[in-house]
């Protein structure tokens, strides 16, 4: 090959390549075989280039060529080629294409590939690695193309993907499009004998929209399963298909499949997968629906099809009206286009609100995996009230940390005159439950939303109001708004009512714990909303809950503390002892240890504790003395 002229330059691979292929040379990689997936997807992605560049109507070299893949092998000299009639490569195109890894986040994929290798398997065939994949079984690969562009010169590129590659302008005679030569490893010489790559290919390539041949054979059906009528395609077509599609070994969660006749025709096929794609945050760039014009890929992976909440739907859509030529960059402009968005985006919403309604169970599930995505359509404004019909939270109601509830069923039980929607936010279900926030609403039934993701107070803070009912954080609450509500649950044991005169101390006592802890908190006044426990600290504003205001501190890094109310419980034991040390000695230093420490308890409750050392040397001092008085009581 080639000819005197001939000049060969030989190049180093970027360093991120190196590292990538280090991995796939060296990785005991199970399914090897999904190399030819990544091959014949690349050689079907350059014809739809090409089919796309010939609809704009540009000039394009051997126009007369069938668009199609070709497949050969020699078992004796274990050679394998990949050819298409795409729309190749220019020597320059070689090196920025194959020479560097393109792929957006793709250092983070190859390190944590790297910190994974035991998952390597699982990573390699989901997130796909792309042309370099052919060195898990190649031990030199020969990229022979030439470009679409009339003028353009054949190249060649050779490579034993070790660490660098050589390229050569040769003289050789080629047809538009690119062949790649694989010269198998002796441990993978399987991959030139027919009936594995057959196998192969029907495996992972047979919905490729272009006819692929082994030798003489077709191998593919080329079937657009999504034009179909329904009640023509099997279960088994569909999943066949999204596997193909998304890589993805499971079978779908769901198959939402619709063809719209008017105003405007398209189909469309979408799946909801069983498991969310995200591996490691990597993936988060990487979705979108397939768009074909009359079963002509348009464009892989359009992102404006969905709103990014439901990126984790996987599918395509197959327009009827809109013209061939259209150029992605102006699609979002087209009418066509936003109208054929918000019906897609209408028939997800639909879908999963009828699966909520007939199949609570399965719901949950998709609730459990996708709920996290989903939560971020609070700014879809056009399908507010679907989106909020969808919303799932734990409640007070649920028997534990795993139920759900939509805001409608916590209407539904509202309580008489109720007008609100309450909710508090806490790590765990057992932390909110210890709140002292909540002993109120335990006290009059009321039911309340459990919040355990700092996501979730933004939703409903965004969103506002559920009809006609706002959404109140239990710490912003207007107390005098819950009055209305008797108090159900069981009684406690009351302590005896204060006398009018201990009336008066108990308020001489409130003065006495505002002087101590001065401008640190705004007021100090008996609690009507506590019976457990001692104190709280109380918002003063009642548009942001303790969780929001710390939220954002962290993002606006002002670290100042919002002032609050400090509430005391007169019920209570430990208050009850306080006054009596108070009516003997209103100076008493015990009061103040005592204040300060229930002071910054409460403060840690809220979140507002910025440092917890004098609160922990208080609790040690205040231990040792119990443990002395401890000792003198068992001593007798
Ligand atoms: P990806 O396909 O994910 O972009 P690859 O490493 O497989 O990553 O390929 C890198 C680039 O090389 C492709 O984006 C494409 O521009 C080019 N390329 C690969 N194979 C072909 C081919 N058969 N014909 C034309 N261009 C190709």
């Amino acid at each position: 090959m080639g000819s005197e002229q001939a000049t060969t330059i030989k190049y180093e691979f970027k360093a991120e390549v190196k590292q990538l292929l280090d991995i796939l040379v060296h990785s005991l990689y199970t399914s090897r075989e999904i190399f030819l997936r990544e091959l014949i997807s690349n050689s079907s992605d350059a014809l739809d280039k090409l089919r796309f560049q010939s609809t704009k109507g540009t000039e394009i070299s051997d126009s007369d060529l069938p668009l199609e893949i070709r497949i050969n092998f020699d078992e004796k000299k274990k050679l394998l080629t990949v050819s298409d009639t795409g729309i190749g490569m220019t020597k320059d195109e070689l090196i920025s294409n194959i020479g560097t890894i393109a792929k957006s986040g793709s250092a983070d994929f190859i390190k944590s590939l790297q910190e994974n290798r035991a998952d390597a398997n699982n990573i390699i065939g989901k997130f796909g690695v792309g042309f370099y994949s052919v060195f898990m079984v190649a031990e030199k690969v020969v990229i022979k193309s030439k470009s679409y562009q009339k003028e353009a010169e054949p190249v060649v590129w050779s490579s034993d993907g070790l660490g660098s590659y050589e390229i050569t302008e040769t003289n050789e005679k080629l047809k538009r499009g690119t062949i790649i030569e694989i010269h198998l490893k002796e441990d993978a010489k399987e991959f030139a004998e027919k009936y594995r790559l057959e196998t192969t290919i029907k495996k992972h390539s047979n919905f490729i929209q272009f006819p692929i041949y082994l030798e003489k054979e077709r191998v593919n059906t080329i079937s657009a399963i999504w034009r179909e009528p329904k009640s023509n395609v099997k279960k088994d077509q569909y999943i066949e298909f999204y596997k193909f599609l998304t890589y993805d070994n499971e079978e779908p969660m769901d198959i939402i499949h619709k063809s719209v006749d008017a105003p405007i025709q398209f189909h469309s096929l979408l799946f909801i997968p069983k498991k969310n794609f995200d591996f490691f945050g990597l993936n988060r760039e990487d979705y979108g629906l397939d768009l074909y014009v009359r079963r002509v890929l348009i464009q892989h992976k359009n992102k404006k099809l969905l709103p990014e909440y439901l990126s984790f739907v996987k599918g395509v859509v197959d327009s009827e009206d809109l013209p061939l030529n259209i150029s992605r960059e102006t699609l979002q402009e087209n009418i066509i286009f936003t109208k054929i968005a918000n019906t897609v985006t209408s028939q997800v919403l639909s879908y999963l609100s009828d699966k909520a309604k007939d199949k609570p169970e399965e719901y949950a599930e998709f609730w459990k995996e996708h709920g996290r995505y989903f939560k971020l359509g609070y700014t879809d404004f056009t399908n507010a009230d679907k989106y909020q019909q969808l919303l799932r939270f734990n409640s007070s109601n649920d028997k534990d940390d795993k139920g759900l509830t939509s805001i409608e069923d916590y209407v539904s039980r509202f309580k008489k005159d109720q007008k609100e929607i309450y909710y508090a936010f806490g790590n765990s279900r057992e932390a909110i439950e210890q709140d002292p926030h909540l002993e109120i609403f335990k006290k009059k039934g009321l039911e309340v939303l459990y919040l355990y993701d700092p996501l979730d107070e933004f939703v409903l803070s965004s969103i506002r109001k559920f009809k006609d009912y706002e959404f109140k954080s239990v710490d912003t609450v207007d107390l005098s708004k819950l009055d209305k509500f008797k108090d159900s649950g069981e009684k406690k044991d009351k302590l005896e009512e204060l006398s009018k005169d201990d009336t008066k101390h108990f308020d001489s006592l409130l003065s006495r714990i505002k002087d101590i802890l001065g401008d640190r908190v705004t007021e100090v006044k008996e609690s009507k909303r506590l019976s457990e426990s001692p104190c709280v600290l109380v918002n003063q504003d009642e548009t942001m809950s303790s969780q929001m205001q710390k939220i954002i501190r962290m993002t606006t890094k002002d670290m100042s503390i919002q002032k609050k109310t400090f509430e005391i419980n007169r019920d209570h034991k430990l208050i009850r002892n306080l006054l009596k040390v108070f009516k003997t000695n209103s100076k008493d230093n015990y009061i103040t240890d005592t204040v300060e420490e229930l002071f910054e308890a409460a403060q840690l409750l809220t979140g507002d504790l910025t440092d917890p050392h004098r609160l922990v040397n208080r609790i040690n001092k205040t231990l040792e003395h119990a443990s002395e008085m401890y000792v003198d009581r068992i001593k007798g």
